[in-house]
């Protein structure tokens, strides 16, 4: 935990953060976002449907949402039981499912169907937050204007001493300050990626190509 002050870990100065967040970013060149989607409407329900459900989950049920569902007035003109036919697998499916019947609504009301591209009007949507609408913007509009921090960043950024904070609005802006900005499209892939592949719950430091650097904040065991 990093809430305590006698816990409160190692930040890293700047120059180990440009040197870490390069190296990682050299480790996971290929990282790019988990789930699959062809359209921005694809995007918005997906990643709705994803807090809290596996990738895998998402991705096995989407295809044959999205053959039904194209476009923002046939999500607005359904109903929640017909929604549920499709997105039941994920966890909170009814609250998702009426989120996202609400959300494109909106969307069909007010921007005549097409995905808002601004972020203060994806976080009025219902089941929109910070994360989610910098990840529209970036994967459905190439806009780069934060870093989306989800509990890959979180745990993350925390053990690296990118940031110190457990707000993910302070997580983002520490990140901001200290990944180069060429970064930000991809960076919570890449966290993701290590996260899964070396740093889990028990983090795999001595394979860690960071290992250096990192001042392993709150890691009690590792392998
Ligand atoms: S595996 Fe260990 S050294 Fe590598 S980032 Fe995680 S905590 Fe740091």
């Amino acid at each position: 935990m990093f809430g305590g002050s006698a816990e409160r870990g190692k930040l890293l100065s700047s120059d180990n953060s440009r040197k870490l967040v390069s190296a990682l970013e050299e480790a996971y060149r290929g990282a790019k976002y988990y789930l699959d989607f062809s359209t921005s409407v694809d995007l918005l329900a997906a990643a709705i449907l994803s807090a809290q459900t596996r990738d895998e989950v998402v991705n096995a049920i989407t295809p044959l949402l999205f053959k039904k569902f194209r476009t923002a007035k046939d999500y607005a003109g359904s109903n929640l039981d017909e929604l549920l036919k499709y997105v039941n697998r994920v966890s909170f499916a009814g609250n998702k499912a009426n989120n996202i019947i609400a959300a494109f609504k909106i969307i069909d009301d007010k921007y005549n169907g097409r995905v808002p591209d601004k972020k203060d009007q994806l976080v009025e949507l219902p089941g929109i937050g910070e994360k989610t609408a910098n990840t529209i913007l970036i994967n459905a509009y190439g806009i780069v204007i934060g870093i989306p921090v989800d509990t890959w960043v979180i745990k993350l950024s925390y053990r690296m001493g990118l940031s110190l904070n457990k707000d993910p609005d302070k997580i983002e802006q520490d990140l901001m300050g200290k990944v180069d900005r060429r970064y930000w499209h991809n960076f919570a892939y890449v966290l993701k990626a290590h996260g899964k592949k070396i740093c889990g719950t028990v983090p795999a430091c001595s394979k860690c190509t960071v290992n250096k650097i990192c001042p392993r904040n709150g890691v009690t065991r590792s392998v």
